[in-house]
C-alpha cells in the first residue's frame, strides 16, 4: 500500500507479475517513510521482457489503427476514473504538488493517450508521382521500444513516449526510474483492465546500471526512448550505437530567461518565480535569469518579495507551492552546488540552503547574484530550486549570454517589444522558446533540445516519425 492505494511493486511481463530475488527501499521524499519494497531486476528481467515484447508485437502491429486507437482511449479512460489514486501514489513517491497531479499532471497523462489515438489516423500523407510511377509512404510499426524514464514527472514522461509507441503498433518495456517506481506499476493494471493485450506494455523495475542497462544493450529492441541526464544519455547512446538502433534522447537543460527593460515587470516577476515550481526539478526550468542592468534593482526587489511568499511544506496540502527535492542524495548534490557558489563569491538574495525547520528534503528556494559567466552554477544543471541572476546592457549582450551553454532545452523572453521578441527568438538556441509565457505546451508541437539537450524532437509527427519504420513504395504505371 503506498498513500492508501494498493501497488504491485513485482515486473509486469507478458501480462504477469513477476518478481526477482532481490529489492530495492522506496522511500517518500515526504517524510523519508518507506513507500514499498520493489522488484529488483536485472539481465534476466530485462530479457524475459522483451521476449514477451517481441512475441507481442506481430498481432499488435496488425491491429487496425482504429482498433489500437479504441484501446489507447479504453486507457485513457482507466486513468482518468483512477485519477486521485494515480495522483496520491505519485505525490508519495516523488513528492511532488497533490494539486498539480490532480489537477495537471494526470489529465495530462489521459491526454497524452487519447491525442497520440487520434493523430495515429492523420499521419497519412498524399501519394506523388516520379515519371508516372506512384510513391506511397507508410508508417510501419519498428518493433520493440525499450523506453527509459526519469522520476520528476514519473507518469507523465513516461506515456509522453509509451502512447506514440503502442499508437504506432510497437510494443514496449518501460523502465521507470527506481525513485519513483510506483505509478508505472499501476499503468500497467489500468492497461491490461482496458483490453492492450499481454506482452505489448511490459514494465521492469529496478536500478539503470542493472535492469535498465541490460535492456537498451538487447540486440532485439528495434528503438530506444530515453529522458533523463547527460552522463546517462551517454551510455545509452552508447548501447545504441553499438546495435545500430534509432535513439532519442530528451536531456537536461540551463535554460535563460530573458528580462528586457520594455517588459511588464510583474509578467517577469511571475515568470521567474514559476521556474521554483516541482522544487526547480523541471528540465525546461529557465533557471538563468538574465535581466537589463537598468531594471535589476527593482526586478530583484519584486521577485525577492513575490518568492518569500511562496509556501513551502507538504506536497499534499493544498496550500503548498513547493515541497521536498525527491532523495536525499539530490538534496546533497542540489546543496554541493550552492555551498561552492557562495564559496567562489556568490551572495544569496534569498535562500542558499536547505530550509532549517520543515528538515527533511526541503531546500530553501534560492536566488544567487555576483556569479561569474562561467562558474559552475552558471553553467551546470543543478535541478534544484536554485536560480542564478545575472544582468546585461544590450541585446547582444543578451543573446551571447543565454547562448553561453552547451544546453539548448528551452529559453524565455520577456520583452514588450514584438521586434525585438522576433530579433532575439531567431538567435536563441532552444528547442523551445516561449515569449511572454512560460511552460504552454501543445502535443502537436515538436519537443526536444539543441546542443547537449538532446537528440531527436518528439510530439505529433515527430513522435511517429521516431517510433516507425517509415517506408516509401514506388509502383510502376
Ligand atoms: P538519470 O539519467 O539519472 O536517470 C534516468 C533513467 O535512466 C532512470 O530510469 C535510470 O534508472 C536510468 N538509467 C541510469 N543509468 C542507466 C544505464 N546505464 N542504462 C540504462 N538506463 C539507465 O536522470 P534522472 O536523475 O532520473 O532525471 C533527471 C534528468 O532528466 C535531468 O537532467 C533532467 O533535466 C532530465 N529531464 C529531461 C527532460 C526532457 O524532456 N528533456 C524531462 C525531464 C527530465
Amino acid at each position: 500500500m503506498a498513500a492508501g492505494v494498493a501497488v504491485d511493486t513485482r515486473h509486469w511481463i507478458g501480462g504477469r507479475r513477476v518478481a526477482s530475488a532481490r529489492t530495492f527501499p522506496d522511500h517518500s521524499p515526504i517524510d523519508s517513510s518507506l513507500l514499498a519494497e520493489v522488484a529488483r531486476g536485472g539481465a534476466e528481467e530485462a530479457a524475459a521482457a522483451v521476449t514477451a515484447a517481441l512475441a507481442a508485437f506481430p498481432a499488435w502491429a496488425a491491429t487496425s489503427r482504429e482498433d489500437r486507437a479504441r484501446v489507447l482511449h479504453a486507457i485513457a479512460d482507466g486513468v482518468e476514473k483512477r485519477i486521485e489514486e494515480l495522483a496520491a501514489v505519485e505525490t508519495a513517491d516523488n513528492g511532488a504538488l497533490l494539486r498539480s497531479h490532480l489537477r495537471g499532471v494526470m489529465p495530462r497523462v489521459a491526454q497524452n493517450f487519447r491525442f497520440f489515438a487520434d493523430w495515429l489516423l492523420t499521419i497519412d500523407r498524399d501519394d506523388f508521382e516520379t515519371r508516372g510511377h506512384s510513391n506511397h509512404i507508410s508508417w510501419d510499426p519498428a518493433g520493440v521500444c525499450a523506453l527509459i524514464t526519469p522520476w520528476n514527472a514519473p507518469l507523465m514522461l513516461a506515456t509522453w513516449k509509451i502512447a506514440p509507441a503502442l499508437a504506432a503498433g510497437n510494443t514496449v518495456v518501460l523502465k521507470p526510474a527506481e525513485w519513483s517506481p510506483l505509478t508505472a506499476s499501476l499503468l500497467a493494471d489500468i492497461a491490461a483492465a482496458a483490453g492492450l493485450p499481454a506482452g505489448v506494455l511490459n514494465v521492469v523495475q529496478g536500478y539503470g546500471e542493472e535492469v535498465g542497462a541490460a535492456l537498451v544493450s538487447d540486440p532485439r529492441v528495434a528503438r530506444i526512448g530515453f529522458t533523463g541526464s547527460v552522463p546517462t544519455a551517454r551510455h545509452i547512446a552508447g548501447a545504441a550505437a553499438a546495435n545500430l538502433v534509432p535513439v532519442s534522447l530528451e536531456l537536461g537543460g540551463k535554460s535563460p530567461l530573458l528580462v528586457f527593460a520594455d517588459c511588464d515587470l510583474d509578467l517577469a516577476v511571475e515568470l521567474a518565480v514559476e521556474q521554483y515550481d516541482n522544487a526547480g526539478q523541471v528540465c525546461l526550468a529557465g533557471t538563468r535569469l538574465l535581466v537589463e542592468s537598468s531594471v535589476a534593482e527593482e526586478f530583484t526587489r519584486r521577485f525577492v518579495a513575490r518568492a518569500s511568499a511562496l509556501r513551502q511544506g507538504d506536497p499534499r496540502e493544498e496550500a503548498t507551492d513547493i515541497g521536498p527535492n525527491i532523495h536525499p542524495e539530490h538534496l546533497a548534490r542540489v546543496d554541493g552546488f550552492v555551498r561552492r557558489a557562495l564559496a567562489a563569491g556568490a551572495r544569496a538574495v534569498i535562500g542558499g540552503g536547505p530550509h532549517s525547520e520543515l528538515g527533511g528534503l526541503y531546500y530553501r528556494p534560492t536566488l544567487l547574484t555576483d556569479v561569474a559567466p562561467d562558474a559552475e552554477i552558471v553553467t551546470e544543471e543543478v535541478f534544484g530550486p536554485v536560480l542564478t541572476l545575472q544582468t546585461f546592457d544590450t541585446e547582444e549582450e543578451a543573446v551571447a549570454l543565454a547562448n553561453s551553454t552547451r544546453f539548448g532545452l528551452a529559453a524565455t523572453v520577456v520583452t514588450s517589444d514584438v521586434a525585438r521578441a522576433d530579433r532575439v527568438t531567431g538567435q536563441l538556441v532552444a528547442g523551445t522558446v516561449w515569449v511572454n509565457c512560460f511552460f504552454v505546451r501543445d502535443l502537436r508541437a515538436p519537443f526536444g533540445g539543441a546542443r547537449q539537450s538532446g537528440v531527436g524532437r518528439e510530439g505529433g509527427d515527430w513522435s511517429f516519425d521516431f517510433y516507425c519504420d517509415i517506408k516509401n513504395t514506388v509502383t510502376a504505371p
